[in-house]
């Protein structure tokens, strides 16, 4: 059985530390990947610290991370799509059993045997998988996504989650020019959410408790930047919005965001905070409102989701680290101290 360097957590309060696992044996129809570098989500940290406990207990030791860039080391004897030096990404997803009604509509996210690329049950191995903090993968070739040669790799590894994130919903509820879009929440889904409802055509808002982020929404698309906190500038938008993107990681009050909607107006949920979030109905009475849920997104569209980068530049804010500094870069994140994904350089992964 191939061994890997990798980082994991030992519990929930333990900081992640050098480890070593099993990668499976290249199957025929698996892709063996080295990874070069894998961004920092926040559901890393959720599940790192087993905060989705109710709904995805986590098995220890877990080895997060699902934003994976790298290039391609062996192929199995049915892979046709991919060779040896070809740069690939994997994303959040590495398996589901093709035949669901999900699968069948290219949705694999919602497939009920998905796998996930980490702390999921994995198949091959027993136990759970093991993510993107390591120094390489084996993935079957149908999750393996194709890389734009033009793109920067440590910009790219984060449009394999906090991208197909954001950029699925706003195609599914028909963000284009005309279109009044808020985005709550500047960090690492957020900033990616401007970038593709600006490229989208859309009139795009921000929301951000942080007056330091003024400047860089702007600079990221954003036409205008409400700070939440400020009650004059949220009423100023009243009723105003089409769609908004809650990309918020913790507790916090939906019902200012819903009465910023206009009739049938839409806010999706993306973000995953620890505990449920109250909601007023009559917030969403008045005015036919609703209120949806996304789920990353399947491996057709994040294959277009990339390509699309690849046509307009696009790639996420980057901060590249060693993984020694993972520990530093979990609680950065929580104090919102990021612009606006870290990138693990996983050639760091060498000296651990
Ligand atoms: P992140 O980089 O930490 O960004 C979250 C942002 O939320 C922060 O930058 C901050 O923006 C805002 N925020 C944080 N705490 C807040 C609070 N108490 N009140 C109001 N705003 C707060 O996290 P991320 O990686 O973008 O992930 C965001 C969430 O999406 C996480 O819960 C993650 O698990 C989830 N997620 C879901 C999916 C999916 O498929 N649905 C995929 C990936 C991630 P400001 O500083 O601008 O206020
Ligand atoms: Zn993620």
């Amino acid at each position: 059985m191939p061994e890997a360097k990798a980082f994991s957590a030992a519990s929930a309060s333990s900081p992640l530390a050098s480890d070593k696992i099993n990668r499976r044996e290249v199957t025929d129809t698996d892709v063996q990947i080295e990874i070069l570098f894998c961004g920092v989500c926040h559901s890393d940290l959720h599940t790192a610290r087993n905060e989705w406990v109710d709904m995805m207990p986590t098995v220890y030791p877990v080895v997060p991370g699902h934003e994976i860039v790298g290039k391609v080391t062996a192929v199995g004897a049915k892979v046709s799509k991919y060779q040896a030096g070809d740069l690939v990404g994997v994303g959040c997803l590495v398996d589901s059993d093709h035949t669901c009604p999900s699968c069948q509509a290219d949705m694999e996210q919602f497939c009920p045997e998905g796998v996930f690329t980490y702390n999921s049950p994995d198949k091959h191995l027993g136990g759970v998988t093991y993510g993107g903090y390591s120094e390489s993968i084996v993935v079957d070739e149908s999750f393996v996504l194709k890389v734009p040669a033009n793109l920067d790799l440590a910009g790219v590894a984060p449009l394999l989650c906090a991208g197909i994130t954001t950029y699925s919903p706003l195609r599914h509820w028909g963000i284009t020019k005309g279109k009044k879009v808020g985005v709550v929440g500047l960090g690492g889904l957020g900033h990616m959410g401007v970038k593709f409802a600006r490229a989208f055509g859309a009139h795009v808002v921000v929301f951000t408790r942080s007056d330091s982020k003024v400047e860089d929404a702007l600079r990221l698309g954003a036409h205008e930047v409400v700070n939440s906190r400020n009650a004059d500038q949220m009423a100023a938008h009243m009723g105003t919005f089409d769609f908004i993107l809650d990309t918020v990681s913790a507790d916090h009050d939906i019902n200012a965001y819903i009465q910023l909607l206009g009739l049938d107006g839409n806010l999706t949920l993306v973000g995953a905070p620890e505990k449920p979030l109250p909601v007023s109905s009559f917030a969403l009475l008045f005015g036919r409102k609703s209120l949806s849920g996304s789920l990353i997104g399947g491996i057709a569209e994040t294959q277009e989701m990339l390509d699309f980068c690849g046509e307009h530049n696009i790639t996420s804010d980057v901060e590249v680290i060693p993984i020694q500094k993972i520990n530093e870069a979990y609680e950065r994140m929580l104090k919102s101290d990021v612009k606006y994904r870290f990138s693990i350089d996983m050639a760091s992964l060498k000296n651990a």
